[in-house]
């Protein structure tokens, strides 16, 4: 079986001048990645006639499959439609379901329907149109020499409504695949490169059908496995043995066997457990809290936080002591002990997160630079304090400063 190739086209002067980040691309080439299509390029252009083309050419020239997105709006600066019509030489007529759909969309609305949106159910008749139950703008599905060209309005949750319903079954059914299986290992604490010098033998060992992909990603480290194969079940099996001994060459560092949020490894082992947890936070404004209730069912074991900004507050709330305060500094060992503490007492919770730090890009100082965060971790009979010193912008630092301390309650919990 031969490898069926992908390319992704998105259109639209937005994209190229950053104004809206293309996530539609992202997303198609993971869903035509897990069917076993590969995605050979993703390409983004302008809304021109002539940018289309070029486009259409190039991938055409190598891809078995085109997918479009963008440029079906009713605004004069949408022309991928008029521009497929003549590039595949059909003409446009009206689809009367679409138009049907459009009808009763701004009647109940009570708005006056334009010809422009009137023109939005016009498609062109080489085309089988992919009705768009989630919007105005139907897809369209070309076939030319043995090639499909897929047309899908920009707006994301219209895209991924007919790429589900419509596109991705008849890719399945059309173009039959090899297995991909994916197995991903979520590390924490080692670098990658002394990751590779332990994987080193393993790596040189693994079979050419099977890849190592290293993924670094605030604070942690990703090691992907892929499989590629005849038949599912097989792959996955031989997969599995590989990921195994893997595994185990990195257990000291293992945080999941899969793919997941630090929330939700968190989650599961604490709704195991039948335990509570609570934050106190003060450099990462909540955002260590918002990490663990992103999980569906966190309300189970999460109580609650509190955001102590101020060192007022600090003392208010969480009965961190002023002499602490004024010996060591809101940045420092001794007051996320105190913060810990103070959150076991308030929240009365079974486990609490404390941090404190300097985020930048301002406020460091001699003793304690920008980057400077210090993290405490507690239960009733334990309490573990990590100083960490991160360098890189205000967003990543606590964003990564939010991994690092859910990270070391994991280590605790796991003790
Ligand atoms: P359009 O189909 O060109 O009218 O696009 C409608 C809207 O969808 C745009 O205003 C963008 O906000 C959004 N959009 C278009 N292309 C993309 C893309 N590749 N990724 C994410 N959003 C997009
Ligand atoms: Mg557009």
């Amino acid at each position: 079986m031969e490898k069926i190739t992908a390319s992704i086209i998105t259109i639209g002067d937005e994209l190229l001048i950053g104004q809206t980040i293309d996530t539609n691309s992202a997303w198609m080439a993971q869903q035509l990645n897990n069917m076993g299509i590969w995605v050979q390029r993703r390409v983004a252009v302008g809304d021109t006639r002539q940018a289309i083309v070029e486009a259409l050419d190039a991938e055409s020239a190598t891809a078995d499959i085109i997918l479009i997105t963008g440029g079906l709006g009713p605004t004069a600066d949408d022309i991928t439609k008029p521009t497929l019509t003549a590039y595949f030489g059909g003409k446009l007529v009206s689809h009367e379901p679409t138009l049907q759909r459009l009808m009763k969309f701004f009647e109940s609305r009570g708005l006056p329907v334009l010809q422009r949106n009137v023109d939005q159910a016009l498609v062109p008749d080489v085309c089988t149109v992919l009705f768009n139950n989630w919007g105005l703008a139907p897809g369209m599905w070309f076939e030319k020499d043995g090639k499909v060209y897929v047309s899908m309005p920009g707006v994301p949750h219209e895209m991924k409504g007919i790429m589900e319903h419509h596109v991705l079954p008849r890719l399945q059914e059309q173009f039959p695949t090899k297995a991909v299986i994916h197995q991903t290992l979520l590390t924490s604490g080692l670098g990658e490169s002394f990751i590779a010098e332990r994987l080193l033998n393993f790596e040189a060992n693994l079979p050419p059908y099977i890849k190592l992909a290293y993924l670094p990603s605030y604070g942690l480290l990703k090691l992907r496995l892929t499989a590629l194969g005849e038949d599912k079940v097989s792959t996955a099996a031989e997969l599995k043995l590989h990921f195994q001994e893997m595994q185990t060459l990195l257990a000291d560092i293992t945080v999941a066997e899969e793919d997941i949020p630090m929330g939700e490894v968190l989650g599961r082992i604490l709704r195991a457990g039948n335990k509570t947890v609570g934050t106190a936070e003060s450099c990462t404004g909540g955002y260590i809290a918002h990490n663990i209730t992103a999980i569906p069912g966190s309300s189970a074991y999460f109580k609650g936080s509190v955001v102590t900004y101020s060192n007022e507050m600090k003392m208010k709330l969480l009965a961190v002591k002023e002499e602490t305060l004024a010996a060591h500094g809101a940045v420092s060992e001794e007051t996320v002990r105190e913060m810990a503490a103070g959150a076991l007492q308030l929240l009365e919770t079974d486990y609490a997160i404390a941090v404190s730090g300097i985020m930048g890009p301002d406020g460091g100082s001699p003793e304690k630079p920008v980057g400077t965060v210090w993290i405490a971790v507690a239960s009733a009979a334990n309490i573990v304090t990590v100083k960490h010193r991160m360098i890189y912008d205000r967003e990543r630092n606590i964003h990564m400063t939010a991994i690092y301390a859910m990270n070391e309650l994991r280590k605790l919990l796991n003790a």
